[in-house]
């Protein structure tokens, strides 16, 4: 289902959606293409002659009625994102809560967009800056979160007065459906938020070409996010990108050794590593290897794998057969190079042998040749590195190309402040491997992104500053 200028389409063109727990396809939905993206970006166009002028009381009214549906719809939301994305129904739930988390803060700032009265240099001239909605906005989402990367970029946007067009990932898009289905329910006028779904390539090729198109949002591969800043040249739009990582983990002999190896079940196993603040690196001090690793293994072993819709589950599928196969090259290419399973290490099948999963896994004598070092992995698996020295580990730790989060584990504050300093990344998690909320900034380094999600920050990568300059006489 497509919805354009506030109305459901349906077209010829069908997409099967898979659960892939199961194997099994769950709905098949209408897509569209070229034309459909072309009259979603004209209806969001008209849209944003009124909705640009819009009072941020009036935006925040329609945000807050949002919120109060998703929160009743909460069950049925989390349901839908186990059933295309395969996460456990709790981790589901949180982020749902995450996703309405989003639309809360922005239904908030709305009201609170200010401008500034700068010092002028002449007596007789006033300065100001005003603070104005950006335009039309596309946005590409991932599958890894198929509910909060939507609200995280939707609801900045219309908050800052912007029209948008969406188009989610293949892979997931009934949860962006539900999303739109509270728009629609909530009576947002037409064309302010339009949904196409469809060849990711084609729409995103018009996104980027349509000069009506002010800017571009995407979360993804750096792969995607690259042709997208160089197919966005030629118009010259505003960009927003959030990439990929490889974020290193680093537990220093000073570490609550217990808490660095919860940590890790929070930061690697959640959503199946399937995150792009997932831990890729595992780097311990030598000297508390052999504990770290030991007590990872037993707990990792622990973990229960299966559908996420049963009770008890802690990791679910990864998201589809290519997914499973790469988990698989690198751990083989890991065990070629000396690496030792500790925990898991196989491709795992339900009893009636579908669904896409594979074990919760510990490699230890990881070594800086192997494929995990520096591709992204993107499933469950942990490799444990040492080191000696904290100079030798900040080295290792800060990659070349990727700059998105890195977490570190020590009990002296000196360190803490140190690392907090060296590492180049756009977050960091001192004894905390779940940083991320909604009032802070959310973004990368390096190749892993340009501009930030949450808080005032992501408002302001939807609002342009005008310059005013008055002169008073
Ligand atoms: P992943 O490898 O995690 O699936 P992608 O970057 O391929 O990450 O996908 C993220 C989003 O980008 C999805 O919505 C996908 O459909 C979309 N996408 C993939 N290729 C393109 C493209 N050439 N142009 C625009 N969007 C794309």
């Amino acid at each position: 289902m497509l919805y354009i200028n506030g109305e459901w389409r349906d077209t010829g063109n069908k997409l099967d959606v898979t659960n892939p727990a199961t194997g099994e396809i769950i709905r098949t939905v209408a897509t569209g293409g070229k034309t459909e993206t072309k009259e979603a970006i004209e209806s969001a166009k008209r849209a944003f002659e009124f909705w640009g002028k819009t009072t941020g009381n009036e935006r925040s009214n329609y945000l807050f009625q949002v919120v109060q549906l998703m929160k009743e719809k909460t069950k049925e939301l989390a349901e839908t994102i186990t059933l295309e994305n395969g996460k456990p129904l709790p981790d589901a739930t949180r982020e749902v809560a995450g996703a309405i988390g989003y639309l809360e803060w922005y239904a908030e700032e709305a009201k609170r967009i200010y401008g500034e009265t700068i010092p002028a240099s002449a007596a007789d001239k006033h300065l100001m800056v005003i603070r104005e909605p950006v335009g039309v906005c596309a946005a590409i989402t991932p599958w890894n979160f198929p509910l909060s990367m939507i609200t995280r970029k939707i609801a900045p946007a219309l908050a800052a007065g912007c029209t948008i067009v969406l188009k989610p990932a293949d892979l997931t898009p009934l949860s962006a459906i539900k999303v739109f289905e509270c728009f629609h329910e909530v009576g947002l006028p037409a064309g302010v938020a339009n949904l196409v779904i469809g060849p990711a390539e084609e729409i995103g090729n018009e996104m980027t070409s349509n000069p009506d198109v002010r800017k571009i949002t995407f979360t993804g591969s750096t792969r995607v996010g690259k042709k997208l800043i160089r197919d966005s040249s030629d118009t010259v739009k505003k960009i927003s990108m959030e990439l990929g990582g490889h974020a290193p983990y680093i537990v220093f002999e000073d570490a609550d050794i217990d808490a660095a190896v919860n940590g890790i079940l929070v930061s690697k196993f959640i959503n199946s590593g399937q995150t792009c603040i997932s831990t890729n690196r595992i780097y311990v001090a030598e000297t508390v290897a052999d504990e770290f690793s030991g007590k990872l293994a037993e707990k990792v072993s622990k973990l229960v794998i299966g559908n996420g819709l049963e009770d008890g589950v802690n990791v679910g599928p990864v998201i589809n057969k290519v997914a499973l196969e790469k988990v698989k090259s690198q751990v083989e290419d890991a065990v070629k190079h000396d690496g030792k399973v500790i925990a898991g290490g196989n491709v795992f099948t339900l009893n009636n042998g579908s669904g896409y999963f594979f074990e919760p896994t510990v490699i230890q004598n990881a070594s800086d040749n192997m494929k995990i070092t520096t591709e992204e992995t993107f499933g469950p698996v942990a490799p444990i590195y040492t080191f000696k020295t904290e100079e030798e580990v900040v080295e290792r730790a800060n990659h070349p190309e990727y700059g998105l989060a890195a977490y570190c584990y020590t009990r002296d504050i000196g360190r803490g402040l140190r690392m907090m300093r060296a590492l180049e990344f756009g977050i960091v998690g001192i004894n905390d491997p779940a940083p991320v909320v909604v009032q802070a900034p959310f973004g990368g380094m390096k190749e892993s992104g340009i501009g930030k999600e949450g808080g005032w920050y992501g408002l302001e990568e939807y609002l342009e500053k005008k310059f005013v300059s008055i002169f008073i006489k």
